[in-house]
């Protein structure tokens, strides 16, 4: 067996495409656009070029104006900007804020750090499909409710929520919405022109192009005002000050570029590579598939498995590269809040491991992954103490 590494954790993060990393070279040395576009001289409009030229290539991918976007450091910092600037932008109006508990880190603890300020938030547990139902989020909204805050694709899951309905909604109660899409841009077809979103996050390194990258978008409508989180300038309208990153923004811009051109062939290669993973997997005895058939992102494939916890698992996997879990999660120890939101039991959670796929994925990584998962299955349990065993 070849001990190459076979990376299924896309969802992780993704390796840099090549042409993003050339034309961050470019950005880097005297010879190229390394200067501060706030300079007014010739190589600081070189850069404001690069940056408005990445901020377009941007616009694009999600059909919206240049102008709406703010770059940030990644979608935990648009998350940040977005909750927190938004609900202090409305604060006067009302301290009712509305989220769930199958979010991203970035998100709730954002709502638990508002919590300890004195704002009210409503946790709505999805149902057992993973979808928040419309039904009750209309129930749960009030006359002093200011913002909704829902993902778009489930890091864990890859579950769809129906932002377009969700959006809907809070716009007919003149709510906010903003949606973490760090999971969904530049791998859905995102059009903000038509959709109901006021707020988007979203991260360059989990569509090809470098971390520590981001931005947050900003739909322009009257009252959808944020405030800022962080003071020291006027970049980014003042919105979030700082010397802009301009090998990292072009890097960007260019990462929404070519993910707009292959985002039909991706979607249909991820079906493959997920449905080829799970046909290897399906029969195997105690296993259960975390996230609906349907409406989820075929980038994902995450599963629990009877009698064999969720590290182990992992490790036993080597060389295939997967997550337990949350990778967010997995240094805390806790079993995953996104699966027992579910429905899932504690050791369903804790076996919990998710696939991910990208578009260098191949059958062969698939077929490794396979092996490795029903050997390390099958050598845990068969290692485990009595009380671990499949009943
Ligand atoms: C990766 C991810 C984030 C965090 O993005 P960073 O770039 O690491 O800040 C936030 N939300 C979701 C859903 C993610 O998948």
């Amino acid at each position: 067996m070849s001990n190459k590494a076979v990376y299924l954790d896309y969802a992780a993060t993704t390796p840099v495409d090549p042409r993003v990393i050339e034309i961050m070279q470019t950005c880097l040395s005297l010879d190229g656009h390394f200067a501060n576009p706030a300079s007014i001289h010739a190589k600081g409009r070189q850069s404001a070029a690069l940056v408005s030229d990445a901020r377009m290539r941007l616009a694009n991918l999600l059909n919206t104006q240049p102008e709406c976007l703010i770059w940030t450091s990644g979608a935990t910092e648009s998350n940040n900007l977005a909750i927190q600037g938004a609900a202090r932008a409305r604060a006067h109006r009302g301290r009712h804020l509305i989220t769930m508990p199958t979010e991203h880190k970035a998100v709730i603890d954002t709502f638990k750090a508002l919590e300890k300020e004195g704002f009210e938030v409503s946790w709505i547990n999805p149902g057992a499909d993973g979808l928040l139902s419309l039904d009750t989020l209309e129930n749960e909204l009030r006359a002093d409710t200011q913002l909704v805050s829902v993902m778009h694709v489930n890091n864990e899951t890859g579950v769809i929520q129906d932002i377009s309905g969700i959006g809907l909604l809070c716009r007919e109660q003149g709510v906010v919405f903003h949606t973490d899409a760090a999971q969904s841009v530049g791998k859905l077809d995102i059009d903000l022109a038509n959709l109901p979103v006021d707020l988007l996050s979203l991260t360059a390194h989990k569509f090809y192009g470098p971390q520590g990258i981001g931005a947050l978008y900003i739909a322009d409508r009257p009252g959808n005002g944020i405030v800022p989180i962080m003071f020291g300038g006027n970049q980014e309208r003042r919105l979030r000050p700082g010397t802009l990153p301009v090998h990292l923004i072009a890097g960007a811009g260019l990462a929404a570029t070519i993910a707009a051109s292959r985002l039909n062939d991706d979607t249909r290669h991820l079906q493959v590579m997920r449905d080829r993973l799970w046909d290897g997997i399906k029969d195997i005895e105690g296993l259960t598939r975390n996230g609906p058939d349907g409406n989820c992102y075929a980038g994902i494939l995450n599963v629990s498995v009877d009698g064999v916890e969720g590290e182990s698992l992992m490790l036993g996997m080597e060389p295939v590269c997967v997550a337990s879990g949350s990778a967010c999660n997995s240094t805390s120890g806790e079993s995953s809040y996104v699966l027992r939101a579910l429905g899932r039991n504690d050791r369903q959670a804790q076996s919990a491991v998710r696939f991910s796929f990208g578009h260098a994925t191949t059958s062969d990584d698939i077929d490794m992954a396979i092996a490795r998962y029903r050997w390390t299955v099958n050598h845990l349990r068969a290692i485990a103490p009595r009380s671990m065993a499949v009943s």
